[in-house]
């Protein structure tokens, strides 16, 4: 069955603090390594970005593209047998700023469009609306969500918009800051074209399972890259060999509508959307609710009785996504709804290996070494960690980093430090008497 991960929410490099690093040739690269066949040009309303795009690019089947052959580039320490093939999707970013319902918002959603062409009359009916496009990839636009949508659905109506990253406090359409209640709040009667949303990197689908506002909807999963090593590190997962632009589209909505019913004459080519690949949401930079200043993080619970308070400095705490996430939602923790679908949480290879050999680095000369020949080894740093047989690794794996891609696998976390107001949070697969243990090792 041909499986292909796809991340379609990353920037370029000119994004406001993103990496010189990301050039079209270098994301090309990257998804390779990292083992993504199916990425978004990103920042697409960006001028310079958008003419790069046009240039490097070229069709690779229905509203797709790939990099030409001339602008590849290799990288010496990655040497699968067989690569994945690149294919990019016309997806951007885009923060909306505006007053709704006597109130400030601040909304970010990526749109989709069906190819280049389409792309081009976006961003010039946006140049119309008054939006600096080429101050940032991601554009801020003084026009509302609900307006925005209305806007690219009257150039194509093969356009999509999702909301972005749903439960970031500053940002986001259930943000606790300037967000709302409801999807149906914020895009009134347009709501019926929004099929999916993303959850971000501090929420996973159990969390999102608790608001039955989103059964229907389906739950997609992306990197939101400002680096390159950020690629894939959350995607969605399809499989089915007819990869299009219609395609790709209609198999994310249908996979939150109906599960289709399997039988015989179910054409596998077609392509299907079955699940996410997820950060462990607690790792997320919004998880818990704190100030990052103060060095204080809370749980939901401990925030409320502080009255939403900070002990240290008296100031309103950054309520955070699982405090939002409690209040919105209107059932029960683990129950499942009928059109749910598998994800796996994972942590980046090399923040694994780091872990495997006890170090807090993630770029000692080992780690390095084992990165790339256990990349190349799986083609790619997704199938390593998703689909590659823990047998065939003992001749290039320490028995510590295939015990840690098993317990990652089987999603056993041994410890979880949540994530606050902006910080990340830590994923220990080993115990603190594995961690002091393997100090001693690395010391003697
Ligand atoms: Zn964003
Ligand atoms: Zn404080």
């Amino acid at each position: 069955m041909n499986r292909i991960y796809a991340d379609l929410h990353i920037h370029s490099r000119y994004a406001r603090a993103c990496s010189p690093q990301l050039t079209v040739e270098n994301i090309d690269l990257w998804c390779r390594i990292k083992g993504l066949g199916l990425v978004a040009t990103g920042d697409f309303t960006h001028p310079k970005w958008f003419a790069e795009l046009k240039e490097k690019l070229e069709p690779h089947g229905e509203g797709l593209y790939r990099l030409k052959s001339t602008y590849r580039r290799y990288e010496p320490r990655f040497t699968p047998v067989a690569e994945t093939d690149v294919h990019f999707i016309c997806g951007t970013e885009v923060a909306c700023i505006y007053r709704h319902n006597d109130q400030t918002r601040r909304v970010h959603h990526c749109i989709f469009a069906p190819n280049l062409e389409t792309v081009d009359k976006i961003n010039k009916a946006l140049n119309t609306r008054g939006g600096k496009l080429a101050a940032d990839g991601r554009p801020i636009l003084g026009i509302s969500s609900k307006d925005l949508l209305k806007l690219i659905l009257e150039i194509d109506s093969r356009c999509v918009l999702v909301p972005a990253h749903i439960w970031t406090p500053w940002f986001a359409i259930f943000g606790s800051k300037s967000g709302y209640n409801s999807i149906q709040e914020c895009f009134e009667d347009l709501t019926p074209h929004i099929f999916a949303v993303e959850t971000g990197l501090s929420s996973d689908p159990p969390m999102n399972w608790r608001i039955s506002s989103l059964d229907g909807i389906t739950l997609t999963s992306h990197s939101d890259a400002h680096s390159l090593p950020n690629l894939g590190r959350e995607a969605d997962i399809f499989e089915g060999s007819e990869l299009s632009y219609n395609g790709i589209m209609t198999a994310i909505k249908n996979a939150g509508q109906q599960n289709e019913i399997v039988d015989e004459k179910v054409n596998l080519n077609k392509l299907r959307f079955i699940g996410t690949i997820e950060f462990f949401p607690d790792e997320g930079r919004y998880h818990f609710d704190g100030h990052r200043e103060c060095k204080i993080s809370l749980s939901p619970e401990q925030s409320s009785k502080l009255k939403n308070i900070c002990p240290k400095c008296g100031r309103e705490l950054t309520i955070g996504v699982l405090n939002r996430v409690n209040e919105l939602s209107d059932r029960a923790k683990n129950i499942k709804p009928a059109t749910s679908l598998p994800y796996t949480s994972l942590i980046e290879l090399d923040k694994l290996l780091a872990q495997a050999y006890g170090v807090s680095g993630r770029h000692t000369k080992k780690i390095t070494n084992d990165y790339w020949q256990l990349v190349s080894i799986g083609r790619g740093e997704l199938p390593l960690l998703m689909d590659m047989p823990l047998e065939k690794l003992g001749q290039y794996a320490s028995e510590r980093t295939i015990e840690a891609i098993r317990r990652l696998r089987l999603g056993q976390v041994a410890e979880a430090i949540p994530g606050y107001d902006g910080v990340y949070g830590t994923i220990h697969l080993f115990n603190s008497e594995e961690r002091i243990k393997s100090k001693q090792a690395v010391l003697f």
